[in-house]
């Protein structure tokens, strides 16, 4: 057994929606002792401030010139105990649940496929990424934002599985969304993600990927420490 450190800067995750890339992603980052962020929060944001602003989110040039100005920032769950995986801020508001919401689900795909959004995101998530071991989860990590991540993964499942995941999740939130609703909206965000100009989600060349169907999370989690000790051996 190599006991060395391990030593990957980036784990690159990327996946289609709620394909439970995160919670994967969350506890391997607890497990290796790495920060972890949830690309996927930032879009969110600049989604939900621009639903608050009023802007027609249609609006290209508006949407941009909005996503510039925004702070936005994470921070580890903390004492809160509501199920979060972390706290989202936008401009120091504590939105992580804002965040979540049905609304939010529809535009969200909208406002990332223009390309001076993910421009201003991308920058930020680089800059998050020098602060050193990190976890990255989103579409495009191993593709676009941090490319020579040393171990990309790519998790999936069918979309019946991620839309039964989603919409348990819904349920515990307290939001009733029909099953139907739930899985037309992952198959139209998926169709979207994967069909944009910019930055389309798609498995890096060098990507492992996992299907997560039938799996429990911990199985999946186990099953990718156990491939990282299997690179680590010299
Ligand atoms: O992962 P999550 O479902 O929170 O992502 C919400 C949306 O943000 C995705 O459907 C996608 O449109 C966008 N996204 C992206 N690139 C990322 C992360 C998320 O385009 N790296």
């Amino acid at each position: 057994m190599n006991n060395a450190p391990i030593t990957y800067p980036v784990i690159a995750i990327d996946g289609p929606a709620a394909s439970g890339k995160s919670t994967v992603g969350r506890l391997l980052a607890e497990e290796l002792d790495f920060l972890f962020l949830d690309t996927g929060f930032m879009y969110r944001a600049v989604t939900l401030a621009g639903l608050r602003a009023g802007i027609d989110l249609r609006d290209e040039t508006a949407v941009t010139a909005l996503s510039a100005q925004l702070n936005l920032d994470v921070q580890p769950a903390g004492k809160n105990e509501d199920g979060r995986h972390y706290t989202a801020l936008l401009n120091g508001e504590d939105v992580t649940w804002a965040l979540r919401t049905p609304e939010i689900d529809a535009n969200v795909s909208l406002v990332s496929s223009y390309p001076g959004v993910r421009q201003e995101m991308v920058k930020r998530q680089r800059a998050f990424g020098q602060r050193g071991q990190v976890v990255m989860v989103g579409r495009d990590i191993g593709t676009v934002v941090m490319p020579d991540a040393p171990l990309k993964l790519y998790i999936t499942a069918s979309a019946a599985e991620r839309a039964r995941r989603r919409w348990r999740d819904r349920q515990q939130q307290g939001h009733a969304a029909s099953f139907e609703e739930i899985l037309a909206d992952v198959k139209r965000r998926d169709d979207i993600d994967s069909h944009r100009e910019v930055s389309p989600l798609r498995p890096a060349d060098d990507a492992i990927i996992i299907d997560t169907t039938g799996h429990t999370v911990a199985d999946i989690v186990a099953d990718i420490i156990k491939k990282l000790s299997v690179i680590r051996e010299p």
